[in-house]
């Protein structure tokens, strides 16, 4: 359970108060454009754009101290203020890229078809053009559409997944930076049934790695596949048989995305063996209950 305060919420809700303007929002993003995230009032004042100096004066003090520093002269951003901006910037908010679709490498693990990236609802989702199968989906800000080409897009996807869920199973919330738990599950049909992005992380394995942050609303279901990727002697065997992890994506890793590519090592405690690299000359690594590798074989 996450530890709470008293007042967490009222806490919290009191500081989004203070930020629900538009003129205050303005403020901040201006200061955020602003080398060094710095300008004296009269600078500022002329960025936002505002002619009375008594009603941006009024803006600005709601805001100094906690979400911006005033310092001699000048006002600064603060962490918090930066925060505020970064979740504007994601876009989540106010940008809708509903309809997307770019061709991607790799090919469908059931039919060989070949895949597309598209986009709804902030969800990712690399999909099989032939059968409709869904390879792999996770979460993506539309800030990852911003100043990138397609392929860029699609990059930015497989870079951000990967970070997120190899934070989250070792540890670290990837938003909130609060502890998470990770362990193996085996009955994922059952799981991501009670799951709003049901079916499209390897459901069809034998079991995935639950993830969950104690602190915040971040969890996933982690392909056990990923948990293996972030060994270095795993990332060292596949590139001396001829695969550099940095050149593929999740979904062109038959270890990742597979389902015969997991099997079944133990049901009590659960462990799965997850089989990389080429079939003449696999790698096999053991992932046991707590998400983390218990053999290697490479
Ligand atoms: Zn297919
Ligand atoms: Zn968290």
């Amino acid at each position: 359970m996450p530890a709470r305060d008293d007042g967490e919420d009222g806490a919290a809700a009191d500081a989004l108060s203070v930020v629900a303007h538009e003129l205050r929002l303005e403020i901040l993003r201006a200061l955020w454009a602003a080398e060094g995230h710095s300008l004296s009032f009269s600078d500022l004042r002329t960025a936002v754009g505002v002619r009375d100096a008594g009603q941006f004066n009024y803006h600005l003090s709601q805001l100094t101290g906690r979400f911006v520093a005033h310092v001699e002269d000048r006002y600064e951003l603060l962490y918090p203020g930066h925060r505020v901006v970064d979740a504007i910037q994601s876009g989540v908010f106010h940008r809708d890229l509903a309809g997307t679709e770019i061709d991607v490498p790799g090919t469908c693990s059931d039919c060989a078809g070949s895949l597309a990236f598209t986009y709804d609802e902030f969800i990712a989702r690399i999909e099989c053009l032939d059968c409709g199968e869904t390879i792999l989906g996770y979460p993506f800000d539309p800030g990852g559409f911003e100043g990138r080409d397609d392929a860029g897009v699609v990059r930015a996807f497989d870079r951000r997944t990967r970070r997120y869920w190899r934070s989250s199973t070792d540890g670290v919330c990837p938003v909130c930076a609060g502890p998470t738990d990770a362990e193996l599950v085996a009955d994922a049909t059952t799981l991501q049934a009670l799951d709003r992005y049901d079916k499209h992380f390897a459901s069809d394995q034998p079991a995935i790695v639950a993830t969950d942050c104690r602190h915040c609303s971040f969890y996933s279901y982690v392909p056990s596949g990923v948990v293996v990727l972030s060994h270095p002697a795993v990332v060292g065997a596949l590139y001396d048989r001829g695969v550099d992890v940095r050149d593929e994506r999740l979904w062109t890793l038959p270890f990742v995305v597979d389902t015969d590519r997991v099997v079944l090592a133990g049901s009590n405690p659960l462990e799965v063996t997850v089989t990389a690299g080429p079939d003449d000359d696999p790698l096999r690594v053991g992932v046991d209950a707590d998400a983390t590798i218990s053999s290697l074989d490479v």
